[in-house]
């Protein structure tokens, strides 16, 4: 009897854990091949508000600049901050987003937004990899997390996108 119990608790397990991989699978599946999901999305747009209001509280304005997230980085970056012909877009990481969402929403968005503003404020220099202490200041007042650390130098592009 009790060994009949074992058997079927074997078995549902088995099968809870087949339900489990299976939807693991689809999960990771379904993230490569579509957009990236609405929670995560839903995040990124209420974290750029915030950012975007932290700015016109401490500079005076909200500089809105595009937000694009592309599958088509190479290698490891979590986010760039790309001017060229006098705009300036910031480029999101979709290959990385679905194990670092936090840390792209917590870190990444304010620190690029801090670069942004860089440029809007004129303060561009091609001596610098673009991690001033005014830029630090700014990714401060913008909220971010991790201002005093960066990741990667390389995420300041002038001209050419590098993809
Ligand atoms: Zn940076």
């Amino acid at each position: 009897m009790f060994k009949k119990k074992l058997e079927y608790s074997f078995i549902i397990l088995s099968i809870l854990a087949v339900i489990y991989l299976a939807k693991n699978y689809y999960e990771s599946y379904q993230f490569k091949h579509n957009d990236i999901p609405n929670e995560y999305k839903n995040r990124i747009i209420q974290k750029e508000k915030e950012v975007l209001n932290l700015m016109q509280k401490h500079y005076g304005y909200a500089y809105k600049v595009p937000l694009i997230i592309t599958d088509k980085f190479k290698g490891r970056l979590y986010g760039l901050c790309v001017y060229k012909d006098g705009e300036v877009s910031i480029y999101l990481n979709k290959k990385v987003m679905q194990e670092s969402i936090d840390y792209m929403v917590d870190s990444v968005i304010a620190h690029e937004y801090a670069h942004a503003l860089m440029f809007k404020l004129g303060h561009i220099s091609k001596n610098t990899d673009g991690h001033s202490a005014q830029w630090r200041e700014a990714c401060v007042k913008l909220g971010g997390i991790n201002c005093g650390k960066y990741v990667s130098k390389e995420d300041v592009i002038m001209g050419k996108l590098p993809f």
